[in-house]
């Protein structure tokens, strides 16, 4: 301590000394009958990437909105068993990766000869520096050991490229998704369902501030995201009137001004996406549809295919 705050003129008194160890350990179902974990509790790990607290955070908002919309009647309980079905195959991946990342500064450790007398920041930087074929290939071990070590340090896929599959989330006619780069390392954005609704700027019609698409969902409700054409979508939300579900036009509330909501959409503007609570989609309808008839059948269908309350 007295190194850590560069002086010894302080008193230290330890008090206790509390032992922490590395976990590899996740739990195979969050939930038994009313019972549901959540955190830590079921998955363990080092804190290697960093994705302890925000993996507990997501559990907790997936159950959540889910425990709000039973309590208040507007699902039924089975919608809860999703929790469990979405949220381990999570828990799984991260308690993985976190434990791959450790493992991985063994490639550094080896560059580095920490085992092979090297102690101090010197002989370190002269073990790097030599003009020698052996150094020569140190440095060339280095970039490679820095390069693994993206997958710890900017590996936004591990983050945000989850695709939840569940009774809460209903495929329409996709296909299998193609990833375009390395899935731990790049955010794929989508609409596809079971991914969350993809982030871009729009401007808020009343007050010409941006706002984030991430920003006009959520409140503990589902939303409904169409366009300017989308009426028929938006007359099937009005004719159902539910107090869990709110509609956004694109075009009308929010603008698109920039044009980037329509290239990453993939939705057309008579299409929708059905967005939950904790911004993951729950169904999309790709094509644009015109028939007010077809999308009040369709919407009744899939929100009481996925335990909501109707009446
Ligand atoms: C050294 C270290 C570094 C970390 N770094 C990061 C990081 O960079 N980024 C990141 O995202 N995460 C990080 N984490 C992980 C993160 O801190 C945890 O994943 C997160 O705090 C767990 O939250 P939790 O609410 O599930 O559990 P906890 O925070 O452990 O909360 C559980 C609570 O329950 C209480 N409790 C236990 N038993 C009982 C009982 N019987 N009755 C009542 N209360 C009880 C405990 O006292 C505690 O307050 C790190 C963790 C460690 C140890």
């Amino acid at each position: 301590i007295h190194t850590f705050i560069g002086t010894d003129d302080v008193d230290v008194e330890v008090q206790n000394v509390s032992a922490w160890y590395v976990n590899q350990a996740f739990a195979k179902h969050y939930s038994v009958g009313r019972v549901f974990c959540g955190g830590d509790a079921v998955h363990r790990h080092p804190p290697s990437s960093g994705l302890g607290s925000n993996t507990c955070i997501q559990d907790a908002f997936n159950l959540a909105w889910k425990l709000a919309f039973v309590i208040k009647d507007w699902a039924k309980a089975d919608l809860l068993s999703s929790y469990s079905d979405e949220r381990v195959p999570v828990g799984q991946q991260i308690v993985a990766r976190a434990n791959q990342s450790r493992m991985d500064y063994k490639h550094l450790k080896d560059v580095f000869g920490f085992d092979q007398g090297i102690a101090t920041t010197h002989q370190l930087l002269d073990r790097l520096n030599a003009p020698t074929a052996e150094a020569a290939e140190l440095r060339t071990q280095l970039n490679h050991a820095l390069d693994i070590k993206n997958f710890e340090f900017n590996a936004q896929g591990v983050e945000l490229n989850q695709r939840y599959q569940s009774a809460a989330v209903v495929l329409d006619d996709e296909c299998d998704e193609q990833w375009h780069a390395d899935p731990q390392l790049y955010l794929q954005a989508t609409s596809r369902p079971g991914a969350k609704i993809p982030h871009c700027w729009l401007i808020n019609a009343k007050n010409g501030q941006k706002v984030s698409t991430l920003d006009i969902v959520g409140n503990g409700k589902l939303t409904l995201v169409t366009g300017l054409s989308g009426t028929a979508w938006k007359k099937a939300a009005d004719q159902l009137d539910l107090p869990y579900l709110n509609v956004v036009t694109i075009g009308q509330e929010v603008k698109d001004v920039y044009g980037i909501w329509q290239k990453t959409c993939e939705i057309a503007e008579a299409g929708m996406l059905l967005v939950r609570p904790d911004g993951y989609v729950a169904w999309r309808h790709q094509q644009a549809l015109y028939d007010d008839r077809v999308a009040l059948q369709k919407l009744t269908h899939v929100l009481e295919q996925m335990q909501y309350q109707i009446a």
